[in-house]
Parts: C-alpha cells; sequence; structure tokens
C-alpha cells in the first residue's frame, strides 16, 4: 500500500519512468505525449541535458544558503535577466518556490505598501470569477473558482468577484468585441466605486486565463481599460502570469500582447521548466522604494525564497528561451496548433469554441454547439476525456468549472515550445480518439 497522499484520493495512477523531449514514459514501458506541460510548466520538454548540467554544477558549488546571510550568483543573475525581458516599469524581483507563494507574496506586498504610506484603510482586493491564484488560502480567496472555495469559505480574506472577460459565454449578440470589451472592464470600477476606492488594494487576474477556463484571451482593449481604471482610482494592478507568462502565449509577458504593465507581476511553472520548483514575484521600483525608505522590511518571506539550485535551474531555463528564440517558435507552432486545432474540431458538434494564444490553447466541450449548451457537471465530461487520451498516450488539462451558474467542460493544450509538426498532427488525432472515446 502507499503511503502518499494523492490530491485525487482515489485515482490509482502510472508511476513515471523517465522523460525525453516531449514525451514521458510509465514504469510499464508507455509512451505519453506532454500534450499539457504538466499544468503549463514543461517548455523545454524532459531531459534537457543543459538545464540538468546546470543544476548539478550548483549542487557541486552550493545547494543551499539562507537569503538573511548570503545572496547568490544565479539569483543575481536571473533578476537581472528577467528586469530586462519584463515590461519595462518592473523593477525588481522577490523569488519563492512556486505560483501560490508568488501570489501570497503579491498581495502582502500590495498591502503592505499602501500601510507603509499610511493608507492602513484599505483591505480589499478584487478579482474575477472563474480565475484561480493558487491554492494557499490568500490566493485562494483572490480566485473566484466556487468549487475550489467552497470548503474553506469562512477562511477567506475580503476579496470581490466581477466578471471573467469572456467572449465566448459572456458577449451579448447585439454586442461588438470592443463593447463588450469596455463592459467587462467597467465592473472594475462599478465594484471599486461599492467598495469605495479608499477602501481597495488592488485588481488581481490573468492576461489569459488558464487553469478553471482553459486559454481564455482578453478581448482587445480591455486591459487597457482595466489599467486606466486602477490608476484613475490609485489601486494596484497585479497581474498573475503564473500559467500564461514566461513566453506560453507566444510573448514573453502575456501582458505585452495588451499594451499594457502591471504594478506587481507574478511568475512560475515556465521559469524552473518543471526542473526545479520556482515562482518570483517582480514590482515597480515605486513599489520597492516605498518599502525601502519605510520600514525597510517586506513582512514576508520562506526558507527557500532565491534558493540558489531553483535560480541556477531557472537562468539556464531563461537563457535558452531567449538565446534559441524559442518564445518565437512558441508563437509559430502555436499558430499551427491553432490551424490544427479548427480544421480538426471546428465541425464537431460537441466542440464549441477553440481559444488561446502561442502554445496555450483550449478547447470547450458542449452538448449542443448551437444553444452552447453545456454537458451536465455529473457527467464529468473533461474528467472522462482526460482519462481517455492517457489511454490514448496524451496528457491533457481538464477542468470543469461554473460561471454565473453555467457550467463548462474544458480541456487545456500546452505543449513544451520544443515539439515539431509531426507532434501536432499527434496532438489532434490523439485528442480526437479522447473525444469521442470521453463523449461516449
Ligand atoms: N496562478 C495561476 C494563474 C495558476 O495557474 C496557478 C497554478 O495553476 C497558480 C497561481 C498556483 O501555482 P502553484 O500551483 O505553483 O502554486
Amino acid at each position: 500500500m502507499s503511503h502518499v497522499f494523492p490530491r485525487h484520493t482515489k485515482a490509482n495512477l502510472p508511476t513515471v519512468s523517465h522523460g525525453e523531449g516531449v514525451y514521458l514514459y510509465d514504469k510499464n514501458g508507455k509512451q505519453y505525449f506532454d500534450g499539457s506541460g504538466g499544468a503549463a510548466v514543461s517548455c523545454l520538454g524532459h531531459g534537457d541535458r543543459d538545464v540538468i548540467d546546470a543544476i548539478k554544477a550548483q549542487l557541486d558549488t552550493a545547494a543551499y544558503a539562507h537569503t538573511s546571510f548570503l545572496t547568490s550568483q544565479p539569483a543575481e543573475e536571473l533578476a537581472d535577466k528577467l528586469i530586462g525581458l519584463a515590461p519595462p516599469n518592473i523593477d525588481r524581483v522577490y523569488f519563492v518556490s512556486g505560483g501560490s507563494e508568488a501570489v501570497e507574496s503579491a498581495l502582502k506586498l500590495a498591502r503592505q505598501y499602501f500601510w507603509e504610506k499610511g493608507e492602513t484603510k484599505r483591505k480589499y482586493f478584487i478579482a474575477r470569477r472563474q480565475s484561480y491564484h493558487g491554492n494557499t488560502l490568500a490566493a485562494l480567496a483572490t480566485g473566484g473558482n466556487e468549487w475550489r472555495r467552497a470548503p474553506f469559505s469562512p477562511l477567506m480574506i475580503e476579496t470581490s468577484h466581477i466578471a471573467p472577460c469572456f467572449d465566448y459565454r459572456e458577449r451579448k449578440d447585439d454586442e461588438t468585441l470592443s463593447e463588450y470589451a469596455l463592459r467587462a472592464a467597467n465592473e472594475l470600477e462599478t465594484e471599486i466605486l461599492r467598495l469605495g476606492a479608499e477602501n481597495v488594494i488592488a485588481f488581481v487576474a490573468e492576461p489569459v486565463v488558464g487553469a478553471t477556463l482553459g486559454a481564455v484571451p482578453p478581448v482587445e482593449g480591455y486591459f487597457k481599460r482595466i489599467r486606466e481604471i486602477c490608476d484613475q482610482y490609485g489601486i494596484l494592478l497585479i497581474l498573475d502570469e503564473v500559467m500564461c507568462g514566461m513566453g506560453r502565449t507566444g510573448t514573453m509577458f502575456a501582458s505585452e500582447q495588451e499594451g499594457i504593465g502591471p504594478d506587481i507581476v507574478t511568475i512560475a511553472k515556465g521559469l524552473g521548466a518543471g526542473y526545479q520548483p520556482i515562482g518570483a514575484m517582480l514590482c515597480t521600483a515605486e513599489i520597492y522604494s516605498t518599502i525601502e525608505n519605510g520600514s525597510g522590511f517586506f513582512q514576508h518571506g520562506h526558507t527557500y525564497i532565491g534558493h540558489p539550485t531553483a535560480c541556477a535551474a531557472s537562468l539556464t531555463v531563461v537563457n535558452k528561451l531567449v538565446d534559441h528564440q524559442l518564445v518565437e517558435r512558441c508563437a509559430q507552432m502555436g499558430e499551427k496548433l491553432n490551424t490544427a486545432l479548427r480544421s480538426t474540431f471546428s465541425q464537431h458538434p460537441h466542440v464549441g469554441n477553440i481559444r488561446g494564444r502561442g502554445l496555450f490553447r483550449g478547447l470547450e466541450i458542449v452538448e449542443d454547439r448551437e444553444s452552447k449548451r453545456p454537458f451536465s457537471p455529473e457527467r464529468a465530461v473533461h474528467k472522462k476525456i482526460k482519462n481517455a487520451a492517457m489511454d490514448a498516450g496524451l496528457f491533457c488539462y481538464p477542468m470543469g468549472g461554473t460561471v454565473d451558474g453555467v457550467h463548462g467542460d474544458h480541456i487545456l493544450l500546452a505543449p513544451p515550445f520544443i515539439l515539431d509538426d509531426s507532434h501536432i498532427d499527434e496532438i489532434t488525432d490523439k485528442l480526437s480518439i479522447a473525444i469521442e472515446r470521453g463523449l461516449s
């Protein structure tokens, strides 16, 4: 009997044997195409020698040093590198061990920033329904996924949720895209006014929604208006790029495509590409200097922040993304994947919507395409498709959830950036089989 505590206590998962390129293998010798990169993590694929060598070299020198005593060369170099790639107003990097820690750090930094300025009344975050920002308590409270929040609802910090920017489900028939973008963004203004701007800390959003809706990009103009509203009312804009950042959508930061910059941005997943657990929270010079010139101490921290081995792995990952033009490759291969998905599934009676950017693509599965009527949640269609895909030798990431009472079954694809044309056919072939079997 296993003593591992799995997330799905009823699941009986195969044991991983090894990984190579775009494939993972289990102990029975079965090969799986890593079509979801785990959960949008494995941007370089598996078994990358350069990253493995960098980890070994760091272990041979100093595996770990606590940041109360020492900084490290990989952390310093990685921070410099990221600042060179980040939106122009971003100036400082705080390294943590994953996405939830990055978001948790961002929320606390935002609150402390105002506290340092004497604006201590501010206590509300505004986020969006059907979003996911992590599983630690404050990150969970910010997320708007009711299913994930339900057992912990009495423990939630004060967050209110507005509608997601979700063209397929939320745009009215008689609305143009720009009218919809404006209406969706203006919900933020209404909510700020309801709470009182002086009580609000920040608006938190994923530029391209990942873990709950399967790669939903914003409508053009939405984030420009969001940025305007945040500036007008003096609240911070926190962008969560844990899943959609690090090149996944075809630009290093997803927000680049919106033409705006955040005050704080979080990254993880592709930052370590799965070779080490690492995340980061990046902020503006204004936020950093307010703390530097105030208490001089960010009231936060973990034992493993700035972990040298994780930073060494990540530095090699980021260098490879840049030196081998892998983000550009992600954009190009993403277009090919998009074309292939559309030619395979756009007439499929149960594929209601195909969406995404770069190698971050989502399919929404519906019972009836015309009316967009979803399958009933009891059928757990997304889980059945995931299981059928595994049988067929493909990992795709399943999501089920409800936005404003409407259930959705979503499938996320986020393959490694190193895939080639034949792999795109492999994804569509295996996914076709999985959808047929999952719905049968
Ligand atoms: N934020 C977003 C947008 C995510 O997609 C996730 C994970 O899926 C997280 C935060 C939490 O990251 P982690 O699972 O590394 O804690």
